[in-house]
């Protein structure tokens, strides 16, 4: 199986920075990734301030698939995250949405081993791996740091974009220029503190072109659930693109008039909140497919 090696990254998501990596349409392949300080904090002596912070938050790609065309959805489905024995947590003045209350910076270094990150010698969290980026080219013209999600999917820091979930993006450029990285061993909603357990590792993706699926921006699937993506400066404008996106769709796929799939959304849907503490922020839309009779995107 193909291994993509880290040592290619992207710290913008563009349509000029050209693949530095190509695979198949429907290929199962492994992505190497270091975690979001490009591996600079290996101990509790490094703290924030100490690092590069040009070389924070890249991803590895952009990875081209052959067969992806403008107006195509990218479909990117988590196989496996394989963690790498340790995380790190910094604490850093002004980071998360406490960090006024942060006089002096801190790092800790989180041990992974037997399925537990072990936060304390008396206190263990299970494992809940996901990956923070994953984006692929937006609009021509349009130059975003990887720090930054929007509707080309990147740096959304949902913990649904875990083993078993399908992200479905729209694709702008041939190929897609896929980029990943910013693993998190266990993550909350909303990356309270401004990160997760932050690590290295390599992901096992599947990429899959589909045709007859068009979203406007980044949606989820999981087994029982379809989540649609809104990021924007506040909270207020990201939900309405979210559940504008959902109502869309229910109209389509139920077909509904507006009004009926407005009354379908208020009856079946929940807002979740993905991140606070990116410079944009980012909800989602939950709809439970079962329940409401839809299979699929
Ligand atoms: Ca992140
Ligand atoms: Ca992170």
């Amino acid at each position: 199986m193909r291994v993509v090696p880290k040592d290619k990254v992207s710290f913008s998501c563009n349509q000029k920075n050209g693949a530095n990596y190509q695979v198949d349409d429907g290929e199962v392949f492994w992505v190497e990734t270091d975690d979001c300080y490009s591996g600079q904090i290996q101990d509790e002596k490094t703290r924030r301030p100490d690092i590069d912070i040009s070389i924070m938050d890249c991803a590895v790609g952009p990875i081209a698939v052959k067969g992806a065309m403008p107006g195509d959805t990218l479909c990117v489905e988590i196989l496996a995250i394989d963690l790498v024995d340790h995380g790190v947590m910094v604490t850093s003045k002004g980071l998360g949405v406490l960090g006024d209350r942060i006089t002096e910076p801190d790092t800790k270094i989180i041990p992974i081993h037997d399925g537990f990150a072990w936060f304390s010698d008396t206190i263990r969290l299970p494992l809940t791996p996901m990956v923070g980026v994953c984006g692929i080219a937006p609009k021509a013209g349009l130059d975003i740091h990887c720090a930054v999600p929007g509707t080309h999917g990147s740096n959304m820091d949902t913990k649904m974009v875990k083993v078993g979930s399908r992200l479905y993006l729209p694709v702008e450029k041939e190929g897609a220029d896929l980029a990943v990285g910013d693993i998190h061993a266990c993550m909350g909603d909303g990356e309270l503190s401004g990160t997760g357990i932050e690590t290295a590792g390599r992901i096992c993706l599947r990429t899959t072109v589909y045709k007859d699926r068009p979203v406007h921006g980044p949606v989820i699937e999981t087994k029982n659930d379809l989540y649609f993506l809104g990021t924007a400066v506040t909270l207020k404008e990201a939900i309405k693109i979210a559940v504008a996106e959902t109502v869309e769709f229910i109209e389509k796929k139920r077909s509904l008039n507006f009004q009926d799939a407005y009354r379908f959304l208020r009856a079946t849907c929940d807002i979740q909140i993905s991140q606070v503490v990116n410079d944009l922020v980012t909800v989602r839309c939950h709809l439970p497919k079962f329940d409401t009779g839809i299979e699929t995107l």
